[in-house]
């Protein structure tokens, strides 16, 4: 099973990975936290990515399929995998389908999140991680149970470089213009399926689940 979720910055793409990535038992790909891991160990995708990241830019396709291409063909990806963040053009689209065509696999479905700005910003202002083991927090929705440390591995919280408001708006302005287009895309492949996220995680992950079939 490939599954694919698209949506704008803040939306819950990466809560909605992390959750179906358990229930369906292959692993969450996200680019972000890929290229982020990079770019603390100043790898050479790390530095080639960096300077885009700090501004709320896309990474050029070239590098990201590089980390793709890779990612996708380790063990744990053989029975499918979630792509969270990925891809974000057309080009890249369409380079997946190259590779994936060169394996015989297909995507299974592409969900495309959807939420207002409104709470895209407040997602975004308030979210809080860990640099640890990737697990989110929100300083309002979804406290810590022990204030500013992981309820999973105690390390301490922090805030996203990119998560400010001024980067949002670059954010979104990629989202529009570059991201967007997918829509469309994949609508005419016939495998895109929105989902309104104005909602608790538990219900829009088990609408995600209705929709592959599963029953939970
Ligand atoms: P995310 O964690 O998904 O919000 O991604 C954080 C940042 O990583 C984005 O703002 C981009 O700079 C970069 N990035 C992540 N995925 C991609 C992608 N598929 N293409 C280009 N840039 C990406």
């Amino acid at each position: 099973m490939i599954i694919i979720l698209m949506g704008a910055p803040g939306v819950g793409k990466g809560t909605q990975s992390t959750a179906l990535s358990k229930w369906l038992k292959i692993p969450h790909i996200a680019l972000g936290d890929i290229l982020r891991k990079n770019v603390s160990e100043q790898t050479q995708v790390g530095k080639e990515a960096e300077d885009f990241m700090k501004n709320g830019l896309l990474v050029p396709d070239k590098v990201i399929l590089e980390v793709v291409n890779s990612r996708i063909q380790e063990n744990d990806c053989e029975e499918g995998f979630i792509l969270d963040g990925f891809p974000r053009t057309i080009t890249q689209a369409e380079d997946l389908e190259k590779l994936l065509g060169n394996t015989s696999k297909k995507i299974t479905a592409v969900f495309n999140i959807e939420a207002e700005y409104k709470h895209l910003l407040e997602r975004i202002i308030g979210r809080r991680v860990c640099k640890n083991c990737g697990e989110t927090y929100h300083v309002l929705h979804q406290k810590p149970q022990n204030e500013q440390h992981c309820d999973v591995c105690g390390t301490e919280l922090t805030q996203r470089k990119d998560d400010t408001e001024e980067t949002l708006n670059n954010r979104i302005r990629e989202y529009e213009e570059q991201t967007k287009p997918l829509i469309g895309f994949y609508e005419e492949r016939g495998i895109l399926i929105t989902i309104n996220a104005e909602d608790i995680k538990e219900s829009i992950t088990e609408r995600i689940l209705k929709h592959l079939g599963e029953s939970v």
